[in-house]
């Protein structure tokens, strides 16, 4: 596929980006690889404050970089800006801890001293999504390079720019060539990189498609992987939530970049009690989202990332309305060029019903009634997906106790989805394996070296 940014809201083609050949591929094999080397005789703390100055650079130019990423998949201008403040946060996380998550660790041992140390393992290959160009590509960038590291970045094909200004804020900051690289790869490339002996494993946020076909290239060579897969996250409301907070955040936990996130909130569970109200405040909120360019900040909704992702989520609604879903609100034209879905709201998708089963990437809201905490937890894991999960409850052992029985990587509590380079990041079941982020993630790819001295 080619790489190109099309202005998703006029649909005009802004830039071609020419494709990386094998030769290149190559260069950018041998270059980590020797950065790989020479980094293995370095402490990590020589490379702190590179990525400080990493995260300098975000802050300084914080609306460049989000203009970049707002030009190529259409997000608000101001989602992009604080993408790009988040995006400092984590670099300073990771140039502030790298060192002592690297620090060797004593083991108590009948057979003599023992520890391990945490080590570099080689060259990363990094496949990363369209729908936080910087965001997806920091959370393993960060954490690698304190660790020693270097990656190759296959972006998505709609968002090369991005990609390109990812590449030179890195050089900018100081890295020595080869430490990051962003290559314009052909599938083909990207699975003849991951056999490469050079290449020690592979990190992929994607689509489930995209993700059993790398992790398959992965497994054939016995190579770690880890995989940030879709959801179908759900926002489970209970009868003792404070209910004016549970109509503040509900609109934003699905809306935000537009539903287009891995982690939104897509199926509400609410409690019979509630269901007629949240509906009608759900509705209220939705109407109040003002279509326009992403550009302007005045601007509440923005397109989706490209023709092709409006159509699908298009088609994922007729299909479930023919299959008896009810539109309570929404679900008509805009018009304007871009590619808009008008925020939606689905209910009665009974379980014959497709949209059941999958995940919908767009703005649209599931909303599901419920008559006691059982029921709610029967439907929450009713999925093939395991990603994130919301729950609202002004009783903190209430809350606790639904959050554990849910089956899901992540449980945030009386607030929509929350990501930190703290807080670590990924899913089970279908939405993949692995972690990013904190500790857990940032030892992905490292060789926990145990030296026994008897
Ligand atoms: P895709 O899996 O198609 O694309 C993601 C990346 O994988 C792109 O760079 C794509 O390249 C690449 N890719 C796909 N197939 C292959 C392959 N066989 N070999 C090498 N590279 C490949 O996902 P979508 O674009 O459809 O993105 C949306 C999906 O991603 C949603 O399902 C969403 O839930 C999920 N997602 C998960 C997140 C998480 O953190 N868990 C976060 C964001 C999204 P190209 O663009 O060239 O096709």
């Amino acid at each position: 596929m080619a790489y190109q940014t099309v202005d998703p809201y006029t649909n005009k083609l802004v830039k071609t980006y020419p494709a990386a050949t094998d030769a290149d591929l190559e260069d950018a094999l041998a270059q980590g690889h020797r950065v790989y080397t020479d980094w293995r005789r370095q402490a990590p703390a020589a490379r702190g404050p590179i990525l400080h100055k990493v995260a300098q650079l975000l802050r300084e130019k914080k609306h460049d970089y989000a203009a970049i990423m707002t030009r190529d998949m259409g997000k608000l201008i101001g989602e992009a800006e604080a993408e790009v403040e988040l995006c400092a946060t984590i670099a300073d996380y990771f140039a502030d801890h790298g060192e002592a998550f690297m620090a060797p660790q004593p083991l108590t041992s009948s057979h003599g001293k023992a520890y391990y140390i945490r080590q570099a393992t080689g060259v990363l290959v990094a496949v990363e999504p369209w729908n936080f160009p910087f965001y997806q590509v920091m959370r393993v960038f960060a954490p690698n390079f304190m660790v020693g590291n270097p990656m190759i970045l296959k972006h998505a094909s709609n968002t090369p720019g991005s990609a390109a200004a990812f590449e030179d804020m890195v050089r900018e900051a100081g890295a020595p060539e080869g430490a990051f690289k962003n290559l314009f790869l052909s599938y083909d490339q990207v699975s003849q990189a991951i056999a490469d002996p050079r290449v020690s494993g592979v990190a992929l946020t994607g689509s489930e498609r995209g993700g059993a076909s790398v992790a398959q290239e992965a497994g054939k060579q016995l190579k770690k992987s880890s995989m940030e897969l879709g959801g179908t996250d759900v926002f489970i409301a209970l009868e003792d939530a404070d209910w004016d907070a549970v109509y503040q955040a509900a609109p934003n936990a699905r809306l935000r970049n537009v539903g287009q996130v891995c982690t939104s909130s897509k199926r509400f569970i609410i409690p019979a009690s509630h269901y007629d109200e949240f509906v009608a405040q759900l509705a209220a909120a939705f109407k109040t989202y003002q279509p326009g360019d992403p550009m302007d900040p005045a601007t509440t909704l923005a397109p989706m990332n490209s023709e092709r992702a409006k159509e699908k989520v298009q088609s994922q609604i007729d299909e479930a309305i023919a299959h008896g879903a009810h539109v309570a609100y929404g679900n008509q034209p805009i018009d304007l060029p871009g590619a808009f879905i008008q925020p939606t709201i689905l209910t009665d998708i009974d379980k014959q019903n497709p949209l059941f089963s999958q995940e919908i990437f767009g703005p649209v809201a599931e909303v599901f009634k419920v008559t006691n905490d059982d029921e709610a937890i029967a439907l929450a894991n009713d999925s093939r997906y395991g990603l994130g999960s919301v729950v609202y409850s002004q009783d903190p052992a209430h809350a606790d106790a639904i959050a554990r029985r849910i089956e899901t990587g992540m449980t945030t509590i009386n607030a929509p989805f929350i990501t930190s380079p703290e807080l670590p990041f990924g899913g089970v079941k279908n939405s993949g394996y692995g972690r990013e982020m904190d500790e857990i993630g940032f030892a992905t790819f490292t060789n926990e070296h145990m030296i026994l001295n008897t």
